[in-house]
């Protein structure tokens, strides 16, 4: 089991099924099709060096992200905030 550097708790793998329409799609690991599809979380940059869970991930990571991003475009120039 992997640790969240973030948060600490444990990353929980992510879980899947084949549906006949739509491929592969999310479902609960109680789910008597599941497979695991992904156990290694997700990327912590940039808040910090390691894996995160998908619950820092939507919160901490993206907010840091899209930050970075508004940052970048101001000093692009391409937007200016009023
Ligand atoms: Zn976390």
């Amino acid at each position: 089991m992997k640790i969240c550097v973030i948060c600490e708790s444990p990353i929980t793998p992510d879980y899947g099924k084949k549906d006949k329409k739509l491929g592969l799609v999310r479902c609960s690991s109680t789910d008597p099709d599941a497979f695991m599809v992904w156990d290694n979380g997700n990327n912590a940059q940039p808040v910090a060096n390691g894996r995160c869970c998908n619950d820092c991930r939507d919160t901490h990571v993206r907010d840091a992200r899209v930050a970075i991003i508004e940052q970048e475009m101001i000093e692009a120039g391409d937007v200016t905030i009023h």
